[in-house]
């Protein structure tokens, strides 16, 4: 598997011109943990940076089961079919399973996966959230260089991870399934507050009588939650992936939520304002990660635990002696 060696150039070009093959291969710099790697990818997000940002990023999470990847295939064909092109990012810091996880088993996606106008890319491999939350946003700035006008970024429903998904686009989709008349349970307040559409899928069959009344239900919750500051009011609808009916409602709706929040601005705003949020998101990180990698601090991090579970040194000071040796160590080194 030998790699022919790229220059940053090569790479810009190759992605500009919609390589899909250095796309990837770009995208595995971002993933990669060797600092010259780290070094290369940076340098080729700030050349694509000017060509990136004129695309509609789309999060969307449910629980596992809900019908994600299903979902995803339908939506995908519905929106290359318009003539768009369509790139899937995933977030799934949780897993060891990334090899085989939610995008990397892409037998629910059969057709978009040999789809030309289409590229899934599996989710980076287990990390920090931060971290992994950090290398799909810089692969979302390259997919966009290489002329991908839609972005999808999935994430399974169970954690922190909807929150940093929610960080980095401009319309949050939620996918429901219709359950034994407890669909508002289970699902956590925030999330709710963060969709600007929820759908409940699989309305088919004898499924679809429920599923119109969990919308009713849905739509009854979302009138209680405050007016969101976009001024859009989110949308409960019902789909279902696999006879790919209700899809195009969901395009439509992103379509009327993206000219709606243009006209008031809302959209690029929210933008300037995630630009920034991830300015400090990649501080925290790398300083997180700066100090834990540190070997004098690997050294001494246990004594340290130990004092503290022994009640010979209060947290806080062991805690500031530590963080004392780091940036001493970073002077001495100066
Ligand atoms: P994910 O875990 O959220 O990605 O869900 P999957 O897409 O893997 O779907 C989970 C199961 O639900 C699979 O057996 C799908 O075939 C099924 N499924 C997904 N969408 C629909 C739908 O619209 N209708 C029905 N009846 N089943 C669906």
């Amino acid at each position: 598997n030998k790699r022919k060696k790229y220059t940053v150039d090569d790479y810009v070009k190759g992605i500009l011109d919609g390589d899909r093959g250095i796309l990837s291969q770009a995208i595995t710099l971002i993933e990669s943990s060797k600092f010259e790697h780290q070094k290369v990818a940076q340098e080729i997000i700030e050349k694509c940076l000017p060509y990136s940002g004129k695309s509609v990023r789309i999060g969307i999470t449910g629980v596992p089961g809900a019908g994600k990847s299903t979902f995803i295939e339908a939506f995908g064909k519905h929106v290359t079919g318009q003539g768009g092109k369509l790139a899937v990012l995933a977030i799934d810091p949780s897993s060891e399973r990334s090899k085989g996880s939610i995008l990397g088993d892409k037998t629910r996606m059969e057709e978009l996966s040999v789809d030309l106008n289409a590229y899934i890319r599996p989710s980076p491999s287990a990390g920090s959230l931060g971290g992994v939350a950090r290398k799909t946003r810089e692969s979302l700035i390259l997919c966009e260089a290489a002329g991908f006008d839609t972005i999808l970024i999935e994430t399974v429903g169970v954690g922190q991870s909807e929150t940093a998904v929610h960080s980095m686009v401009d319309f949050f989709l939620l996918i429901k399934i219709a359950g034994a008349g407890d669909e508002l349970q289970g699902i956590k307040r925030g999330i709710m507050e963060m969709a600007d559409l929820i759908t409940i899928n699989k309305a088919d069959g004898n499924n679809i009588h429920k599923a119109q009344l969990a919308r009713v239900q849905f739509e009854n919750a979302l009138h209680l939650f405050p007016q969101s500051p976009s001024g859009w009011s989110p949308k409960v609808l019902t789909c279902s992936a696999i006879e790919k009916t209700g899809i195009d409602e969901i395009w439509n709706a992103i379509l009327e939520y993206c000219s709606h929040t243009q006209q008031n601005a809302y959209f690029e705003q929210r933008r300037s304002e995630q630009a920034k949020y991830w300015m400090y998101e990649t501080i925290n990180e790398q300083l997180k990660d700066g100090f834990y990698q540190k070997q004098s601090i690997k050294d001494q991090i246990p004594d340290f635990e130990n004092k503290v579970l022994n009640d010979e040194m209060s947290s806080f000071v062991a805690a500031f002696k530590l963080l004392e040796a780091y940036f001493q160590d970073i002077k001495n080194k100066e």
